[in-house]
């Protein structure tokens, strides 16, 4: 199947051509064509899959096909995308620039840590497409900035994510503002309970489309686990990076602390780190993902709030420092790695407290993770600081772990 075989206008086939798609993913296939008949849709998908286009260019072919009245200052909005994160609805919105270039349509992002007054004056300017987080853009329509009543399409992005991120109350009062005739798109990773509900709601006979990983997908990301004790990690993870062929990378740390104590550490041993996670200010935050898509960029040390929705391809290895507290964040953080056709590798970190964790890993992937560990007399907490490891004897096979204990959860803030 082509892009043209979904039904899409010449402006809309050139852009996506200009941006080097040959052929539909598997979602765009199947999520397109229902979208441009108007249907109300639920697509269960994982990052990475091509779900940003498979909502954005039905949307747009929309908005050509029944040009608006009137167009100019003051245009209220016809389509409104909700995103958890600033990251990802300004992400969003860079699609729609690209998908949208041949076309005069105009979009804007909404999203708090930065002043409303350009977004005001976007909105004042008149706009086609908002894509937006709850929480700014419910302070918007507080203060009677943003009119809703024009809005033709709802698009809920990372559903179960914006859920999670308590914005729940938020984004049922903006729905309550939005003309009941409107056709509605959710995308989720998942699809819990609160999700299920909320569809019921604000969706009419919607379609279902679930799209789990095929096992080609899953197998282009290598995947393996290194036990080691607390104490060893930083130098462990120094030791990978030495020996193995990291080109991009995102270690993830389950702490904002411990995302800023790694960093130190690494800097001391002369490696380039940035940390990525909620203290820090949206402009440091920018400034660290435009240097991290650079060809030579730093360690991105990141926590799981702050790191969802960063959309950078070729990003080589993936490190969970500390394991996630949660197994679907396990396949979350690894979906950064092996993206849009490219092969990655997953290594994750497993102290002694963490086996059980690992466990819930392995039952919720369904298959075992491998163990890997540098050769005996290299390992890592044996090798003079500088000195690096030439070889690695991988042990195939699965976890030989013993009874799971009880995960410890550490103390502090996540995100
Ligand atoms: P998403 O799941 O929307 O975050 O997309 C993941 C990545 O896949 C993005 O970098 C897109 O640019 C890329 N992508 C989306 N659709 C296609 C396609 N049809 N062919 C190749 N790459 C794509």
């Amino acid at each position: 199947m082509s892009f043209a075989d979904l039904g899409l206008s010449p402006r809309l086939l050139d852009a996506v051509a200009r941006s080097g798609y040959v052929a539909p993913t598997p979602i765009q296939a199947q999520a397109i064509p229902i979208a441009l008949a108007g249907r109300d849709l639920i697509v269960s998908s994982q990052t990475g899959s091509g779900k940003s286009a498979a909502f954005i260019l039905p949307t747009l072919q929309r908005l050509i096909d029944r040009p608006a009245a009137k167009r100019g200052p003051g245009q209220a909005a016809r389509v409104l995308i909700l995103a958890p994160t600033r990251e990802l609805a300004g992400q969003i919105t860079d699609c729609i620039r690209c998908y949208g270039q041949f076309t005069n349509l105009r979009s804007t992002a909404i999203y708090g840590g930065v002043s409303q007054f350009g977004q005001e004056k976007a909105l004042r300017r008149g706009v086609d497409l908002i894509v937006a987080t709850p929480g700014r853009l419910g302070d918007l329509l507080r203060q009677g900035l943003v009119r809703l009543d024009q809005v033709e399409v709802l698009i809920l992005d990372e559903a179960d994510r914006m859920l999670d991120m308590g914005f729940l109350p938020e984004v049922q009062r903006i729905i309550a503002q939005l003309p009941v005739e409107r056709q509605t798109l959710l995308f989720s990773a998942t699809i819990p309970p609160t999700i299920a509900r909320l569809t019921s709601q604000i969706m009419s006979r919607p379609h279902t489309l679930s799209l789990v990983p095929t096992r080609t997908e899953a197998a282009r990301i290598e995947e393996q686990v290194y036990l080691t004790e607390k104490a060893q990690k930083s130098r462990l993870l120094i030791e990978l990076i030495g020996h193995q062929q990291v080109t991009r990378a995102i270690v993830f740390t389950r702490m904002k602390h411990g995302a800023d104590r790694l960093v130190k550490e690494l800097h001391r041993h002369g490696i380039r780190a940035c940390a990525f996670h909620g203290n820090k200010s949206q402009g440091a935050r920018q400034r660290t993902l435009a240097d991290f898509r650079t060809p030579n960029p730093p360690l991105l040390i990141a926590t799981d709030v702050a790191a969802r929705g960063i959309d950078v391809d070729d990003v080589s290895h993936v490190f969970n420092y500390d394991l996630p507290a949660d197994p679907e964040t396990y396949v979350h953080r690894i979906g950064r790695t092996g993206r849009a056709g490219a092969s990655g590798t997953a290594i994750s970190f497993c102290q002694p407290d963490e086996r059980g964790a690992l466990r819930s890993i392995e039952r919720f992937v369904r298959r075992p993770l491998v163990v890997a560990r540098l050769v005996p007399a290299q390992r890592a907490d044996q090798v003079p600081s500088g000195e690096r490891v030439k070889t690695a004897d991988r042990e195939m096979g699965p976890t030989r772990f013993g009874r799971a204990g009880r995960t410890k959860s550490a103390a502090g803030s996540p995100g």
